[in-house]
């Protein structure tokens, strides 16, 4: 089966008896034995879910990996990929990360000990000179949040060698785009709140990989934490991604449309996306699309608070990756946890904002945009 048609057919629900389309939701706590010391294969719902189960299958044939755990949402993910480091260990991560990641691994510095640094991925010098002996992993987002750099993941594989985790944030071009294990990534992570789920109306995250001990350990993690996602959550997803396809084509189509009117108006100082030409993004072949995610620069931050109060079809909220054309103000909301000298040299100022590009009429889009930077 082809990516759409398992995105529309791939989650299946083993017990099945009645024909249902939809995976059922299994909003039950705990199951009965048949007989002492027999078990149907669930047990407690913190452990397993047949609704979480379905999910988790049609996420990891999605990304192409073996295994797949869902989560109540991405920072329970990443936190429990965390978990599978201790003290002492070393992590390398793209300098330009969504906020909340930074905020979690300063937070496992201070009480466990790890330590992160945080450098331009896509740089082999800088990569060469950021390991040391106690380096287990590279974490990286590409494109990153919000500047839009990409990282080559296969460079980053063949740098590091065996022995030394890539872990990659999917969230923005999901596995419609962007396979990561495909380019010898060890793991997958995800906001499922954003594409997958598509519709902001839910909460979600991720962890696919190839390798069955990491996926025993970070399911040790979910049984003893109770981090995975419920069954209504997971029924949401599901119903999601039937449409990810479909979605993901029309928000980039709406993307680049809106990158190219952004080009081309004089209060906007530099627009970053890679689907526009010259973007580094075209030059690799990890991806086939480049997704919806747009970040630029006003002229002054005057503008940027013109624009975020005046927009009336876009909404000023924080998150991405839904059906709803969304303008964030990294500065103030997603980035706000990351220290200020960083935000700086990154370029996250208080003239850049970032839009989500959902699924509404393209011309609408552009002149909602228009009338806001007027
Ligand atoms: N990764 C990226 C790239 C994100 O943008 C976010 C949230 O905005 C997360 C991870 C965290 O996901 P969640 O909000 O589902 O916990």
């Amino acid at each position: 089966m082809k990516f759409d048609s398992v995105c529309v057919h791939g989650a299946r629900d083993k017990n099945n008896q009645t024909g249902s389309l939809a995976v059922p939701i299994y909003q039950s706590a705990t199951y009965a034995h048949p007989a002492v010391g027999q078990s149907t294969g669930y047990d407690y719902a913190r452990v397993q879910n047949p609704t979480r189960e379905a999910l988790e299958g049609l996420m990891a044939a999605l990304e192409g990996g073996t295994e797949a755990l869902a989560f109540s949402c991405g920072m329970a993910a990443l936190d429990a990929i965390m978990g599978l480091f201790g003290p002492g260990d070393h992590i390398i991560c793209t300098d330009d990360l969504y906020g909340g990641s930074v905020r979690l691994f300063s937070s496992l510095a201070d009480r466990v000990g790890l330590s992160f640094g945080y450098i331009d991925t896509n740089s082999k010098p800088a990569l060469e000179k950021a390991l040391t002996p106690k380096t287990k992993a590279v974490f990286i987002e590409t494109p990153s949040n919000p500047m839009m750099r990409v990282t080559d993941i296969a460079a980053v594989r063949e740098t590091v060698g065996p022995g030394i985790k890539v872990i990659v944030d999917n969230t923005f071009l999901t596995p419609y785009f962007q396979r990561p294990l495909e380019f010898g990534a060890d793991m997958v992570i995800h906001s499922g709140t954003k594409y997958l789920g598509g519709h902001n109306d839910t909460l979600a995250g991720f962890v696919v990989t190839n390798d069955p001990d990491d996926a025993e350990r970070l399911r040790f993690i979910t049984k003893t934490v109770g981090s995975g996602l419920t069954p209504f959550d997971s029924f949401l997803i599901i119903r999601g991604l039937k449409t990810l396809a479909l979605r993901m084509e029309r928000s980039q189509k709406n993307a680049l449309a809106i990158a190219s009117f952004l080009s081309g108006h004089p209060k906007v100082a530099k627009v970053l996306y890679p689907g526009l030409k010259g973007h580094p993004a075209q030059a690799l072949a990890q991806a086939t699309g480049h997704g919806a995610m747009i970040s630029f620069e006003v002229d002054s931050p005057e503008t940027a608070t013109a624009v975020l109060e005046k927009v009336s079809l876009i909404l000023y909220a924080e998150s991405l990756g839904g059906v709803e054309t969304l303008i964030t103000y990294p500065l103030l909301q997603t980035h706000a946890d990351v220290p200020e000298l960083t935000r700086e040299a990154l370029g996250i100022t208080d003239r850049l904002l970032r839009l989500s590009v959902g699924v509404e009429d393209e011309a609408d889009l552009i002149a909602d945009l228009g009338q806001a930077l007027a």
